[in-house]
């Protein structure tokens, strides 16, 4: 049985806007009352004075690999363990730990290790599922996906990989008609679809859209860009209101103008901040392994002995202070896409990813410079910054 917390003098960011003087009530793991001014009195309830700084939901990472020298494809739990803690140090609560491309037994050694730690429940973030990154995706634009292993979909693998039961988001490239089968699957088991390392045409995208695709993977980078005759993948993205699109909002992957140019196409409510961090995340500069291959890490930046970008060392903290400073947009405003959308796309909008009565307690608490000072998941504190 976990305590229960009155979170006091705090601003409440809510979907109705800020709350100054605020304050909120966890039970039972969700949250249970919520409001502003006079305290009333509530029993046998911890106090938790958060200084006057900013209580917002828990940020959810729909894209991340890695991070402090662990990645999902280790398979083993102390992987996820390590990747738990340190994502909750940046707010993040809740995650899809995130396969790359390889063999048929590494991935789904990956995904059983995923669908273990779930019932688990490690300490610091929760590990909301699994997001199958490939391995159905265009060589053409494959980034740093092992191109070694890349290959369509195949009826009796895709449904393997599926039937585990972890998986919540699976990115393919759509422009294949083997590929095509998998989106309809996918969507009768209520699992998101994304197209990534994606050479779609506008046309082909749409048409994917059509048998339910929703989502675009890392938007802007390994698809196909926009031109003004051929909008390509970017321009079905922009323009599909079906579409939410992932960003990587570090200013090495995307240009801060490019993430206005994002926001003033989607609208807030089309955006999610991804973080796509690899292993060296959260670590010195340096030389790191992918696979059997080696990145480096410098300047925040990793990459392939050919400069290929090789995702990335952001945290979901820095992407939402990266984006509010690349639109000029309130944090009243983009904590949605660090929050609900994710949550949305998940199908988890009802239990998480907003403050609002009923939902479960995954909370933090940021600074006016988005540093997180405090994280509880589920009305447990995760992290919590000079703890005593
Ligand atoms: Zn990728």
């Amino acid at each position: 049985m976990s305590a229960d917390f009155l979170i006091y003098n705090a601003q409440l960011i809510t979907p109705t806007g800020r709350l100054p003087h605020g304050w909120l009530l966890t039970r039972d793991a969700r949250i249970a009352a919520l409001g502003a001014g006079e305290l009333p009195d509530f029993e046998m309830v911890e106090m938790l004075d958060a200084d006057g700084q900013t209580l917002l939901p828990g940020f959810i990472d729909v894209h991340v690999h890695g991070a402090v020298g662990a990645d999902t494809m280790d398979a083993t739990p102390e992987a996820l363990q390590q990747m738990a803690a340190f994502y909750a140090q940046h707010g993040v609560t809740g995650f899809l730990a995130t396969t790359w491309t390889d063999s048929r037994e590494r991935i789904t050694a990956a995904l059983m290790n995923i669908a273990a730690a779930q019932r688990h429940s490690p300490n610091g973030a929760a590990i909301l599922g699994a997001h199958l990154e490939g391995p159905y995706l265009n060589p053409a634009k494959g980034g740093a996906q092992n191109t070694e292993h890349l290959r369509r979909a195949d009826r009796e693998e895709a449904l393997a990989f599926l039937d585990i039961g972890v998986i919540r988001l699976l990115a393919l490239a759509p422009e294949y008609d083997e590929n095509h089968w998998l989106i309809r699957e996918c969507v009768r088991r209520g699992i998101t679809v994304s197209a990534a390392h994606t050479a779609a045409t506008y046309t082909e995208m749409r048409h994917a859209v059509d048998l339910g695709l929703t989502q675009t993977t890392h938007t802007f980078n390994a698809m196909t860009g926009l031109h003004h005759r051929e909008p390509g993948t970017v321009g079905a993205a922009l323009t599909s209101p079906e579409i939410c699109c992932e960003v990587i909002a570090d200013n090495i992957h995307v240009h801060p103008a490019v993430m206005q140019v994002l926001y003033a196409a989607k609208g807030i409510d089309g955006v999610i901040l991804i973080s796509d961090a690899v292993r060296g995340a959260g670590m010195p500069d340096g030389d790191y392994h992918l696979d059997a291959r080696t990145v480096t890490v410098r300047d925040g930046a990793v990459r392939l002995p050919d400069g290929t970008l090789a995702g990335s060392t952001l945290t979901l903290d820095r992407a939402v202070a990266n984006f509010i400073a690349a639109t000029g947009a309130p944090l009243t405003e983009i904590w949605r896409a660090a929050s609900l959308n994710p949550a949305r796309a998940l199908g988890l909008a009802a239990q998480t990813g907003s403050i609002e009565i009923g939902k479960a307690a995954d909370l933090i608490l940021v600074d006016d410079n988005i540093n997180v000072h405090l994280t509880m998941v589920g009305g447990q504190i995760a992290f919590r910054r000079n703890m005593a």
